[in-house]
């Protein structure tokens, strides 16, 4: 069975429930990020999940991380770690351990910090329409999924549960947050992107765009990475296997999920369930992503989490 929902909320505050993640207050200053099975296609969440997919986001984004950390020492994170507090009843740790993480409280900028080192979604609309992304200008004659000459950095605002994210340009950005810190964002975003595009590719996986968080430490005024990071939720992967410049590509993990849907007429529609063939095949994909990324099976990493 996919875990939909937790029973956490008994043991600690509930503070907030996304389209995927629970979050829960520890304390003042800790927060535990809590992964579900939860998966949405279109912006509509199924009824029913993908069993491990929480697990599968979790340890793909702890292990960015390490990597991350490991490639730019002075990057600050929201990471603690993948304990789970005391304060969580003995009876829940099955169900929460993996899918978990502590992180630091912070507070969250309100834009969405997005790096597109290939054309394709709304950009590539955009760019056919006006030859522009988010206001730049690109190069001409591009082709539909064709890598840029450089990664460009897209934000866009952080909409509120049911409302769209809308595409804004850079000066825009910096309105919402602040000029000296919409620049930190920009920087940061297009490095730790080019960090992990380099990373993935050699493992045959393209990530064509993703979508970051930042947060800051009123502390220290720093700029910290928070969220989810480089997940298949997050962000575009292709596989470089199949990878055909000039037309669409089919995003490793929820393809199978998105045909379906298609097919049966039931695109943007509430309360489906997904049949379980369909469940099958998008958790064999995330799983593939998995692996492919951490170079372990899920199992192997549990193990080592015991
Ligand atoms: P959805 O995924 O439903 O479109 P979402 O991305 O906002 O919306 P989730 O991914 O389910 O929702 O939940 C994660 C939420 O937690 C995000 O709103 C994110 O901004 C917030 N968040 C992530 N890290 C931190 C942190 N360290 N401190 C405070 N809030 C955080
Ligand atoms: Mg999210």
């Amino acid at each position: 069975m996919a875990l939909v929902n937790t029973d956490l909320g008994k043991a600690l505050p509930l503070i907030a429930s996304g389209k995927v993640r629970e979050l829960y207050d520890v304390d003042a200053k800790t927060l535990l990020f809590v992964a579900t099975d939860r998966i949405s296609a279109y912006d509509v969440v199924m009824k029913n999940g993908v069993p491990d997919k929480g697990l599968i986001l979790t340890l793909i984004t702890a292990h960015w991380f390490e990597y991350l950390r490991k490639c730019h020492p002075d990057l600050r994170t929201h990471f603690i770690s993948l304990e789970l507090p005391p304060t969580v009843p003995q009876q829940l740790v099955p169900q929460l351990k993996g899918r978990s993480m502590l992180v630091r409280k912070y507070k969250v900028f309100p834009v969405e910090a997005i790096v597109r080192g290939y054309i394709t979604g709304s950009a590539w609309s955009s760019y056919k329409k006006t030859g522009e992304v988010n206001g730049k200008k690109l190069p001409e004659g591009l082709q539909e999924s064709q890598e840029l000459p450089e990664p460009i950095y897209t934000p866009s605002t952080k909409a509120e549960l049911g409302q769209h994210d809308e595409n804004i340009s850079t000066e825009q950005a910096e309105q919402i947050v602040g000029a000296k810190y919409a620049k930190r964002i920009e920087d940061l975003a297009l490095k730790i992107y080019k960090t992990a595009r380099d990373y993935a590719k050699e493992k045959g996986i393209i990530i064509a765009d993703t979508k970051f968080e930042f947060g800051l430490d009123e502390e220290t005024d720093e700029v910290v990475l928070i969220d989810e990071v480089l997940t298949p939720d997050s962000s575009r992967f292709w596989s470089k296997a199949t990878y055909t410049i000039g037309q669409g590509q089919d995003s490793f993990d929820k393809q199978f999920l998105r045909d379906w849907l298609t097919k049966n007429g039931l695109k943007g529609q509430d309360d489906v369930t997904m049949p379980p063939d369909v469940v099958e095949a998008t958790r064999a994909k995330y799983m593939e992503a998995f692996k492919i990324l951490t170079g372990k099976t899920l199992d192997q990493t549990l193990q080592e989490l015991k």
